[in-house]
């Protein structure tokens, strides 16, 4: 099979596995234990935890380790809820991921106001974003960039239109991290995961710029009062290394990723009927494209059949027939039913795209 669904997971990198397997065989001890080799495995991890800070730019006590984005996204919107029990109104944007339409919608059967900023294709309408915010705003919670077609949000603008107001800023990074560069200013608090960065499932961290998050986890000591429970040493040291190695080659991987795209997009141009979803100012590893005609699944279903893995999707938004973002962003119901998302990497070699072209000829044919 080749692999063109990296927005939805990416392989583990070997040196991260290597790594991993060197904590748990030599650094296993529970840091927080008083013995040697607990005061041994703290320092290694925490050295790690220090340079992956040091690669995003912020200190490490405002690091906070979960489970993945998911929870992330939780510990932050659910968490501020809790601190600030009078504030029932958040505002966001129609394209958020699950795990924080979930929550939101979680939120709203408790009795929370959510309120969307209009968009004209893809693009929030700022100034109406503004006339939103009220004295009982409890936070705005904007997806940094979509999953699906890649679409960037402003995030600078809207943290100096949130800072006026002084209402904080929470922003899903998940599908940013790694693949553009993030600036930890334009935000109060951050979500992301480490299985999209080449690092292991099952952890993600928190960017809390605040300390107004109430825990949701309770429990023995951690890393983090926010979050209990015995810090899992070669996660999170995999974790790290994952975002070391993506931030020092964030350009390069740009670069490698671009002409990728260049060369898909140019090679799909020969074929009728289709259109790219993904806006201009989106991200460069994920292009959304319509065959127009060509029913979505149908689409995905024959090109695995030929080797091939896209997805229709985000993989967590389900198997709809209509893509609600496409429809958001394109206008169009053809392109919402027609349309794949291609994902690429900096693995992706020239040869696989030339093979992904061919095969999308023989599919649409
Ligand atoms: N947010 C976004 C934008 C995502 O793409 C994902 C992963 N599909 C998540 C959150 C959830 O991340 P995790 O799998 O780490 O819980």
């Amino acid at each position: 099979m080749t692999y063109f669904d990296y927005s939805a997971t990416t392989p583990i990198a070997e040196s991260v596995l290597h790594l991993m397997n060197r904590v748990e065989r030599d650094f296993f001890a529970n840091i927080n234990a008083q013995h040697a080799l607990a005061q041994k495995s703290r320092s290694f991890v925490l050295d790690y935890v220090e340079k992956m800070a040091y690669e995003l730019n912020i200190d490490s006590r405002n690091l906070v380790f979960t489970s993945g984005a998911t929870e992330s996204n939780n510990m932050v919107l659910q968490g501020l809820a809790k601190f600030y029990p009078t504030k029932k109104h958040i505002i966001t944007t129609q394209v958020e991921h699950h795990s924080v339409i979930a929550v939101l919608g979680e939120l709203q059967r408790q009795g929370y106001e959510i309120e969307f900023i209009p968009s004209i294709r893809g693009h929030l309408d700022l100034h109406a974003f503004e006339q939103l915010i009220r004295e009982d705003t409890l936070c705005v919670t904007i997806i940094a960039v979509e999953s699906e077609t890649g679409l960037i949000h402003p995030l600078k603008e809207i943290k100096a239109i949130c800072d006026k107001h002084n209402v904080p800023l929470h922003s899903d990074m998940t599908q940013a991290m790694g693949k553009v560069s993030i600036d930890f200013n334009n935000i109060t608090y951050a979500s992301f995961s480490s299985h999209k960065v080449y690092g292991p499932k099952g952890i993600g961290a928190c960017v809390l710029m605040r300390n107004d998050i109430k825990p949701l986890i309770f429990g023995g000591r951690s890393l983090s009062k926010l979050r209990s429970g015995t810090p899992p040493n070669a996660l999170i040291v995999g974790f790290a290394q994952a975002i070391i190695e993506s931030q020092q080659a964030l350009l390069e991987r740009i670069n490698v990723v671009h002409n990728l795209r260049k060369k898909l997009e140019f090679g799909l141009s020969n074929y009728q009927d289709v259109h790219v979803n993904t806006p201009t100012h989106g991200v460069e590893h994920i292009c959304n494209i319509s065959f127009i005609g060509q029913a979505r699944h149908r689409l995905v279903e024959k090109l695995s059949q030929l080797g091939y893995d896209v997805s229709a999707s985000s993989a967590c938004s389900g198997q709809d027939e209509v893509s609600k973002i496409v429809l958001q962003i394109s206008g169009s119901v053809e392109c919402a039913t027609s349309s794949i998302r291609i994902s690429l990497s900096h693995l992706t070699s020239e040869a696989e795209i030339d093979d992904l072209l061919h095969a999308i000829g023989k599919v649409i044919g």
